[in-house]
Formats: structure tokens, sequence, C-alpha cells
């Protein structure tokens, strides 16, 4: 056998001849019923994935090619950086979740698919995988000589998601890669977690998506690291407030903003209660009291908040022209969950009907917290626990209990970035990758230590780090397609090339675009091959949908060695002769 060295090869001339007669390829002339965003109709119009149940996909030849060069550009990055794929099992049992502290949470959260063996022994389908990677890892790393350590793997992952929708996006089996950094302290942690942000924009980058990296919520875990990467499209779940001056970028969730202005209360007087039947909002308030602006007013929401071992009311006061975010309340009271008291509840919990709750007289069994924004305000406006009554002058600490101050407000676009005071602009997105410094959360509650440089037991220092694989993609066409189809990214394209015949009955045809496809395929494209018995009308609207960036039709004029040249992106056409063909799709290419 002679020895080819693997540089001069092209890169795909090894492989066999890609028939699409040979290949499943099923385009739709209808949307499915569910989709509602461009990815999923056209993902499933042109044949790439197939619903199997609800959130549940299978992919087609096409799509799994697409997934497979996404896969391949996250491992090229990702090993560049000296991470170790590994593949940990998906099935995993409960005792690890249980030394974790996270089993019971899961579970009642309902995201969890769990299963049981047939001796009883429950276990579950693994929504993610610090438990296992943290046993493994302290399995084999003993000391601080051996650090540091990231490994990670390509798999699928299984969420009973409350609402699977988009196709893709938001699936309840869906593959990802998730990667695990152990290191000795904090200071090498922020390396590793700088080594997979800069892999992270390399992988983003290379796959021709346009993204943002935004601060996000670390949950209560904290920690100053956690950011996503957001893919920017109208239909994304996330919506990101963003600082053109500053670079300022933030998940809503996380976003802080300067405090809008509201009018003074002025000199603290007496407070006062008036009768205001069926006035129950914000804005009827305003109404009813005109010299009483939102800002002067504190409306007080009431929710039922969740903790491992309790359950508990609690009132948030906030500014009237501001709105609570729920996820800062989450954090400040470090619970699993909140959710707003019912009618019933809050009847029984407040005396009064919705719409009158205050702080005044409020049963010392509920939590009493407050936006930053009320502190130090004189006079606010308040309900009072009673049906139909409000007060006026309301003085917090003279009048009622003195609330914990926190900041517990949604930022807003049109508010002032937090560092320049220009402002924020909103934008949506989708997630498609989550860095994380975790800390020793995990370490420490599953006792996964290592021999530190001080001779004692250790605690490693981990970071988690996450890429919607099959997300990814789905994001691409999100972006890219036009009301023909989709318009794959060159890198992530099923194939770069497709060269197509376009009257089967015409041997100088067939010959041509074989000659033209071995060519292409010489000269390291990855190029399929059309020889499916269609009409030219059927093949070029095909290939418009499916959104093969170059595309090489040879039909009339193969007799003179004339063909078609189309590029997907802009449909821009020529025709020039088969000579040419391998230097402009080599260009088109970008090549
Ligand atoms: P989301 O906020 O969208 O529910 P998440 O924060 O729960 O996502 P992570 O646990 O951070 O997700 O998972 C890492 C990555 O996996 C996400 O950034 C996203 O790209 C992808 N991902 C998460 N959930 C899904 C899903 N249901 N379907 C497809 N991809 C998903
Ligand atoms: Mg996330």
């Amino acid at each position: 056998m002679i020895a080819v060295p693997l540089l001069d090869r092209p890169r795909y001339a090894l492989s066999p001849i890609m028939r699409l007669s040979q290949i499943l390829i099923q385009t739709l002339r209808e949307d499915p019923a569910d989709a509602e965003i461009p990815s999923h109709k056209l993902l499933a119009r042109a044949g790439f994935i197939v619903k199997t149940a609800a959130g549940i996909y299978t992919y087609s030849p096409l799509m799994w090619r697409v997934m497979k060069k996404f896969a391949q550009i996250v491992r090229e990055e990702l090993d560049r950086e000296g991470a170790n794929e590994v593949m940990l099992p998906i099935m995993q049992p409960k005792e690890l979740w249980q030394a974790s502290g996270r089993w019971d949470r899961y579970v009642n959260e309902g995201i969890m698919f769990t299963l049981k063996d047939r001796k009883g022994s429950d276990m579950c389908l693994g929504p993610t995988h610090e438990e296992v990677m943290t046993d493994f890892v302290s399995s084999q790393v003993n000391s601080y000589k051996q650090m540091p350590v990231n490994c990670y793997q390509i798999q699928d992952k299984f969420r009973d998601e409350i609402r699977p929708r988009f196709g893709l996006m938001r699936a309840r089996e869906f593959s990802m890669m998730d990667a695990y950094s152990f290191d000795a302290d904090t200071k090498a942690l922020d390396v590793a977690y700088q080594k997979m942000r800069s892999a992270y924009c390399r992988i983003f980058e290379r796959c021709g998506v346009e993204y943002t990296v935004v601060q996000a919520d670390s949950g209560a875990i904290g920690g100053a690291g956690s950011e996503e990467f957001m893919v920017i499209a109208d239909s994304g779940e996330d919506a990101i407030l963003f600082c053109r001056e500053s670079g300022y970028a933030a998940n809503v969730e996380k976003a802080t903003s300067r405090l809008p202005e509201a009018p003074d209360g002025g000199e603290v007087a007496a407070m006062e209660k008036h009768e205001t039947p069926d006035v129950k909002t914000v804005a009827q308030l305003e109404a009813f009291f005109p010299t009483w602006q939102a800002g002067r007013m504190a409306k007080t929401i009431l929710y039922k908040a969740t903790w491992t071992d309790e359950e508990k009311f609690v009132a948030v006061m906030m500014r009237g022209d501001l709105d609570v975010n729920e996820v800062k309340l989450i954090n400040a009271i470090d619970a699993l969950s909140v959710e707003l008291a019912s009618e019933e509840e809050l009847k029984k919990a407040t005396g009064a009907e919705v719409g009158f709750a205050g702080p005044v007289g409020l049963s010392e069994d509920i939590l009493l917290l407050a936006d930053k924004s009320l502190k130090d305000r004189s006079n606010l406006l308040c309900g009072c626990n009673e049906t139909n009554y409000h007060s006026l002058n309301v003085n917090l600490g003279r009048d009622t209990r003195m609330p914990e101050f926190h900041e517990l407000r949604t930022a807003r676009a049109g508010e002032g970035d937090p560092k320049s005071g220009a402002p924020l602009e909103e934008a949506r997105g989708i997630e498609v990758g989550h860095i994380f410094k975790l800390g020793t959360k995990y370490s420490e509650a599953m006792g996964a230590t290592f021999m530190g440089q001080n001779g004692k037991p250790t605690p490693f220092v981990m970071g988690c780090y996450g890429i919607g694989v099959s997300r990814t993609p789905a994001s691409a066409v999100e972006q890219h397609h036009d009301e023909k189809g989709i318009v794959w990214p060159i890198e992530i394209a099923p194939f770069e090339c497709v060269v197509a015949f376009l009257d089967k009955k015409r041997d100088e045809q067939k010959e041509l675009a074989a000659k033209i496809y071995e060519d292409l395929q010489q000269a390291g494209v990855d190029v399929c091959f059309d020889d499916r018995p269609m009409s030219p009308g059927a093949k070029f609207k095909d290939h418009e949908l499916m959104g093969m960036p170059v595309q090489v039709f040879i039909g009339r004029n193969a007799g003179e060695g004339r063909v078609e040249l189309l590029v997907r992106q802009g449909m821009d056409k020529v025709e020039c002769s088969a000579d040419e063909v391998r230097a402009k799709v080599l260009s088109a290419l970008g090549r």
C-alpha cells in the first residue's frame, strides 16, 4: 500500500460517491402544523428532521451530516485547549444524585426522566452530568500534580421540558456537549474558564452564526462567572439587554440598570386610609389619585416560595412603575423556586382581594421583602390588606415592619447602562452555550477531593460548560434562511456543493455532471451528485429549500460545455464553461 501523507490528501477525496439517489431525502410541500418558527418549519420541510414524539426527533441523513460537522468543529476547538473527550453513561444511579443533593429537586420539578431497574433501584436518564463526571474524575485524579483536567462528551441529554417546542430548539431529547474542568484553586479555574470562553468564541465564529456573550444568572451558587452565548434571533426565548457604548450585555434575568427617577415623596406625613372601591391596578390608582404617580406607589406582590424543606409566603414590595424579576427574587431568598400566590391563597394570607395587598398590618408569618428602589422613600401609596382600601403616606418602618431590601427589579430597555448611563437596548437571543464557574459546590457535597500541595485533602474547584449541539444548527437556520428555504453556512452545510444534471435522458448532461463532480471531489470540495430522476423544476426547488451553499446545474447547454452555477446566499446565478467550474466553486466557498 502506498502511504499518502495526511496533509496532502484532499479533505473529502476518500468519501464514496455521494449520490443523492441513494441518500434518504424527503422534502415536504407543507410546514408541519406545530411548527411556529422558521428553523422548525424549514428543517422539517426540507426533510432534515422527522418528529418521533413531542420534543423527540429523528435526524435524517442530511441533518446527521450537519450535526457531525458541527460536533467536529466543537471537538477540534476543545481538543486545541487540551480537553479530553470521554463518554459517560446516559443511565445514572439515584445514589450519585443523592450525594450531590439534587435528586429530590429534579424529581419534584419533573424535569428528570426516572426509571426503576428490575431490582427496584431508582435510575435516571441524564439531564446533565456533573455528578457522574465528578465521580469519574475524582476516581482518577488524586493529586494537585495531575491538574488541570478538563473532560467533555457529546451525547444526548434527556429533559422532560414543560413546553417542548420549536423543533430542535427545546426538545426533550437533544444533543449537548458538556465539559467539566477540575482545578486545584480558583486562580486555576479562572484560567480554565478563559480557555473555554475563547474556544467557544472560535466554535460559534466558525459555524457562521452571529452571537453575543452575555452575563448570565449563576443562581444560588453565586460566584463571578457565568456567561451565555446567545445567537441573536427574533424567535429567541431569552431577552438580552445591551449597551452599544459600554459593551455591557446581560440576560434580562441578571441585567441591572441605573434606577429610573421617580417623584420625591416629600416631608414625612401622617398615614391616611382611603376608600378605593374596585381600584386595583397601578393604572387605576393613578387615575383615582391624579397627584400620585406610579413612582410614588409601592405595589405588594405575594409569592409562594419553596425551599428543600419548607414552603412559605413572601410579600415583595416594588415601586409602582417597576416590575419584579423572579430570578433575582429566588437568589435573594436562596429558594428553589417561587410562584405567584393564587387568588385563594392571597385572600387567605392577607384577608383582602387581589389588588389590595400591602405591608401595613401584614401577618408576621409572611416574609417581607422590598426592592432597593423603595429604600428611604417617604409617603408611599400602598394597599392595606383590606378590600377596597389603600393608604397614602405609608412610611416603611414607621407604619410597617422594616422589609429586607434587595435588588429585585427587572431592568428594561431605555434605562441607563449601570456603568456609562447610556441607554440599554433589548434583543432576543437563543442560548446556544453556557459557561459557568461552579467552584466547590459539587466536589464538597460529593466528598470529591485531591491531595493538595499542603498535604491535605482538598475539594476540586470546578467549572462546567455546555453547548447545544442540536440547538446550534437550528439557530444557524433561524439566522440564515430566506423565503425559498435554508441558506446553510458553509462550515456546517450537509454538503458544500451539489452537482445536478437536469435531464436524466441526456447522456451528455450526465457525463459532464459526473466529470465535474469528480473534479470537485479531487479539489477537496465536500460535494454530492444529484442523480435523482426528477424534473428540473423539482430539483431547483429542492435545492433552494435544502440550502447547499453552491449548486452546479448541468442542463440544456451541456453539449457546448456550458453549465450554470448558483450561490445559494443571494441566489446569484452565472453561466460558465465546465473548465471554469472548479475555480468558481472554490472561490464561492472562500478558498
Ligand atoms: P434553557 O435556559 O434554554 O432551558 P439551560 O440553561 O437549561 O437552557 P444548560 O443546562 O445550560 O441549558 O444546557 C447547555 C446547553 O444545552 C444550552 O446552552 C442549550 O444550547 C442546550 N439545551 C438546553 N436545553 C435544551 C433543550 N431542551 N433542547 C435543545 N437544547 C437544549
Ligand atoms: Mg444555561
